[in-house]
């Protein structure tokens, strides 16, 4: 009886779900089933750890697997269904849980069980607070894509079954597939952001962050109001709660004010630099490092140091 159940139709994130459901394994002494798309995720699931795979076929778009989701969880009574953040698995997430009448976490940031409930924090308020929740069981909970480091093939050999998929609705059907262009590189997973704010007075000025960049080996992130009202750089460049979230190494902000709707998205970054004339800014209660000055002045002077 699988008592953790995972899926997410971006294997990337179903093997952070492993990592997320091997931990609660350890409490409830369950085995972990996970729902693959392809034989190729199968294999790696089932590689990372996963006791069972069950490889789900003749399903054409990620949206129909919620009811098949919701029958193989009802009939192996899962107790936990660990479903990847997408804005896919969001919807898949929702379905399920309605179908199985069960409670739905959004985003957990920590999941356990203890009292025979669903333990789980999350943010609230754009960052502002914690909120700790326990849920009964069934739970279904969404977990937001790099929340839990990925499993790694480690010599698991988890028993892979077929299921043809049932249900959906007969009047959906794919006629065409068209992913999204990205701009450029994904800051989500950059080791190196620097990111621009408001303080930068105008678009050609974007080239004093782009030198600097280069001279760090870093990608260029932006606020939300770079990208959503002056259309400088690409929305997915932007930084927070309702754009990126990063896990940089290293960020340095220019000119952001780091209000908490941007910081909610930095607090993974292992290093904080900010530059701001404002010595009240908020961002430099979020910073390791903080430069009150003018970026004008003070980004040149980094990147010619950085050149020497
Ligand atoms: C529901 C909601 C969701 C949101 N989600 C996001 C989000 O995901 N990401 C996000 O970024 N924002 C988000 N916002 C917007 C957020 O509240 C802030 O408005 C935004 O982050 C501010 O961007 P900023 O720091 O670039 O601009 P500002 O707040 O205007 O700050 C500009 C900063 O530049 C400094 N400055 C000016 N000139 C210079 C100079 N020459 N040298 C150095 N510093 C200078 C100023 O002192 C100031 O601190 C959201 C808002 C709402 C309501």
């Amino acid at each position: 009886m699988p008592g953790i159940l995972i899926f997410s139709e971006n294997n990337a994130i179903a093997l952070e779900l492993v990592t997320a459901g091997l931990g609660l394994k350890a409490t409830m002494n369950h085995s972990l089933c996970a729902v693959a798309l392809s034989e190729a995720d199968a294999t790696a699931l089932a590689a990372a750890g996963a006791d069972k795979v069950v490889l789900l076929t003749g399903q054409d778009w990620p949206e129909g697997c919620a009811q098949p989701i919701a029958e193989l969880a009802a009939r192996e009574l899962a107790a936990v269904i660990l479903i990847g953040g997408t804005a896919r698995g969001k919807d898949i997430a929702a379905k399920v849980a309605n179908e199985l009448d069960a409670g739905l976490v959004t985003e957990a940031q920590t999941i356990e069980i203890a009292e025979d409930k669903l333990q789980t924090t999350r943010l609230k308020y754009g960052g502002l607070a914690v909120a700790c929740e326990a849920t009964v069981l069934p739970a279904v909970v969404t977990i937001a894509p790099r929340t839990f480091d990925k499993a790694v093939a480690g010599g698991g050999q988890g028993q892979i079954t077929s299921l043809a998929a049932t249900g959906g609705d007969p009047r959906v059907k794919v006629s065409e597939l068209c992913p999204i262009e990205r701009q450029g590189v994904d800051i989500a997973a950059a080791a190196r952001i620097v990111c621009v704010g408001r303080g930068l007075a105008k678009k050609e000025d974007l080239t004093l962050a782009e030198d600097l960049a280069k001279a760090l080996s870093a990608e260029i992130g932006c606020t939300r109001g770079i990208a959503e009202d002056y259309h400088w750089l690409p929305v997915e460049r932007y930084i927070g709660i309702s754009g990126q979230n990063i896990k940089a190494e290293l960020y340095l902000s220019l000119g952001v004010s780091g209000q908490v709707q941007h910081v909610a998205g930095i607090r993974d970054a292992k290093v904080i630099v900010a530059v701001d004339t404002n010595e009240k800014a908020p961002i430099f209660a979020a910073a390791d490092y903080g430069i009150v000055g003018d970026l004008y002045e003070v980004a040149p002077l980094i990147t010619a140091a950085l050149k020497k």
